[in-house]
């Protein structure tokens, strides 16, 4: 089954289609939810999304500063904004996802957005068997390979 991307094309630049709560809820994992209750700090059954731009949002995307000043401003996302990064983007909770808004928001705007969104999900693959894996993955879940995903 083809699946809709349009929601997974997050403003901040973090694309929905590899985020780990996005995946365990697609995938119906629970295994996975439980594992990711320690990372978000809240219940599995508060651990649902389908993408930042649909209409079952998890609770911190929901309120993200940075998808309302997009919204506001009447852009896609902070790739068409001539501020970037500004401070939204520097006072972003998780250094980790920080880090990759700086990465991943300038490849967006070289490529496009259709474009972008199958480099990120390239980028998450395991590079020995090629299974798809979320952001933020230290080890294939299908091989068992360790994982460096690129900078
Ligand atoms: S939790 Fe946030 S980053 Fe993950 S899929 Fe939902 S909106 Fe996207
Ligand atoms: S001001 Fe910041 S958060 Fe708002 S669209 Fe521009 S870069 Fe994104
Ligand atoms: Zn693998």
């Amino acid at each position: 089954m083809e699946v809709n991307k349009e929601p997974l094309a997050a403003p901040c630049g973090l694309y929905c289609g590899v985020c780990a709560i996005y995946i365990a809820h697609r995938d119906g994992n629970l295994k996975f939810k439980e594992k990711l209750t320690a990372v978000y700090g809240v219940p599995c059954d508060e651990l649902h999304c389908r993408g930042c731009l649909s209409d079952d949002v998890f609770a911190y995307c929901r309120v993200c500063p940075i998808k309302t000043c997009a919204s506001e401003r009447k852009i896609e996302g902070c790739h068409h904004c001539t501020d970037f990064p500004c401070g939204h983007i520097d006072s972003f909770p998780i250094p980790v996802g920080k880090q990759e808004i700086l990465r991943s928001v300038p490849v967006r705007r070289d490529l496009g957005t259709e474009q972008w969104m199958e480099e990120e999900e390239k980028r998450c693959r395991c590079s020995r068997c090629g299974n798809a894996l979320f952001r933020g993955a230290k080890r294939c879940n299908a091989c068992g390979a360790a994982v460096e995903m690129e900078k």
